[in-house]
């Protein structure tokens, strides 16, 4: 493999060669990527069984899915949004006109977490794609599995110069950071986006940072409590929990709070069977420190459902806490796991006043009827997005960007959102040499009047 400094300078060299600024360039490799899933698609699935024990159907839906929708639709609008954007100009500007034109960055680096290893490398980098840039990535080396198949797919569909996956852990992330990279993409925890946000400020280079969070589900009174056990089941429990937009833990109103909790255990049952742990579709947990890590919290609480364990497999259960309280370890930190802890409230307003004061959480879901108090909540939340009446739903949906706010994280993506990351916006005013207006000289009428 190349050494990282040279990679970054024959990427460089590649894009000043002007190639990927071509609209059609663009569309071709965006093709080439498409048809590179479809040739590797069985060896994506043995990747992800290995390292998360994910079903083909879940592998399908939540991995190789939802780059292909991002190819069709930015492939569908790109020449739209490649072109320069019009704009008014004041007339104190007469004769003159004015245009945003988007140019790509340059050498831009994809650092991916390991939850959604295939997804959250190639998702941004089809944004990148888009925009004209170059692209590192580097997989997370939690799933190994589906880093090296990554690596050879890209290494056999793209020149190095042009699109390249480095592989390998926190170390060979920092050797790419010590690089002049021109923009930087990080998925992952918070903790490690503020060291990514310090390195990038050396050189000043621009980031997203897509990082995770707490994120709350309110159950209201007037909720529909069927149809909320099963989104809120399916978003929390899908990946094993390990999702960073997943529920982290239910605020339900005590009026409704057995009756939720009854239809949530029962809807564990319809998904995942009696017996989870013998259920071969179910996704472990990455590895043994995250597991060890989870383990902790079975402590918290009372269980209401769930609670064993596999420690060879590195399997646990989808477990529901009663009586978890807003002190205990488990509201600490992002659970990132199958642990669900419910919380009672009996005022919605002071749950709304309590989240204000907490950090801002990527996601939040509210359930309830009521459309007043939907707004209410959305009007006095600060959050990255999220769903009323659902768990997870908005990130599918191109036209909504997707990311966070606050310690949950900077800037978005999905659809155009993904495009205008990558792109910097070139305020350009082209002036007409027919005349001269002379107010702004010194020396003229106008300037001795404003004087
Ligand atoms: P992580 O921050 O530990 O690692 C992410 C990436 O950063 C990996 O590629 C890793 O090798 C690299 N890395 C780790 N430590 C580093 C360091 N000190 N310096 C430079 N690079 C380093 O995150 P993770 O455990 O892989 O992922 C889980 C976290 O990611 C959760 O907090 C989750 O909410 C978040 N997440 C967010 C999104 C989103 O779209 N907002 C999506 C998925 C996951």
């Amino acid at each position: 493999m190349l050494e990282i400094d040279n990679l970054v300078e024959l990427q460089r060299s590649y894009f000043y060669s002007g190639q990927t600024l071509k609209y059609d360039f663009r569309i071709k490799q965006l093709k080439e990527l498409k048809h590179m899933l479809q040739k590797y698609e069985k060896s994506v699935y043995r990747a992800l069984k290995k390292d998360l024990n994910k079903s083909s159907y879940e592998a399908l839906t939540t991995e190789i899915g939802f780059p292909h929708m991002e190819i069709d639709f930015t492939i569908k609008h790109l020449k739209e949004w490649m072109k320069p954007e019009k704009v008014d100009t004041p007339i104190t500007h007469k004769g003159s006109k004015s245009l945003i034109q988007k140019e790509p960055y340059g050498v831009t680096l994809v650092i991916a977490p390991w939850n959604y290893p295939l997804q959250l490398s190639l998702a941004p980098t089809i944004g990148a794609i888009a925009a004209g840039n170059t692209v590192i990535v580097k997989p997370s080396e939690y799933t190994s599995e589906t880093s090296a198949i990554l690596a050879k797919m890209i290494k056999e569909t793209f020149s190095p110069s042009f699109i390249t996956v480095v592989e390998g852990d926190a170390d060979v992330s920092n050797k790419l950071l010590e690089q002049k990279i021109d923009y930087i993409f990080f998925t992952g925890s918070t903790p490690v986006g503020k060291i990514i946000m310090e390195k990038a400020s050396k050189n000043l280079t621009p980031v997203t940072l897509e990082l995770g969070g707490k994120s709350p589900v309110i159950v209201d009174k007037d909720a529909n409590i069927h149809l909320a056990a099963k989104r809120i089941v399916w978003g929390k429990f899908t990946n094993a929990g390990q999702t960073c937009v997943a529920p982290d833990y239910v605020l339900v109103h005590e009026k409704v709070k057995s009756k939720l909790i009854s239809s949530m255990i029962k809807q564990i049952k319809v998904l995942y069977g009696n017996k989870p742990l013998e259920n071969n579709d179910y996704v472990k947990i990455v590895n043994e420190k995250h597991f060890n890590r989870l383990k902790e919290f079975l402590s918290n609480g009372k269980i209401i459902s769930g609670g064993r364990i596999n420690p060879e497999k590195l399997l646990i259960e989808p477990t529901i806490f009663d009586e978890v309280n807003w002190e205990d370890s488990i509201m600490q930190d992002e659970i990132f796991g199958p642990l669900l802890p419910i919380l009672k409230f009996s005022d919605l307003h002071h749950i709304v006043e309590k989240l204000k004061r907490m950090e801002k959480p990527l996601a939040l879901y509210f359930f309830g009827e009521k459309e007043k108090k939907q707004q209410y909540v959305f009007d006095n939340l600060s959050f990255g997005g999220g769903c009323i009446n659902d768990t997870l739903y908005h990130l599918a949906n191109p036209h909504l960007p997707f990311g966070g706010v606050g310690s949950s994280g900077i800037g978005a993506y999905h659809g155009k959102f993904s495009f205008d990351t990558f792109s910097h916006r070139k305020s350009i005013l082209k002036q007409t040499t027919k005349f001269d207006i002379p107010f702004r000289y010194p020396g003229s009428k106008l300037s001795h009047s404003i004087v």
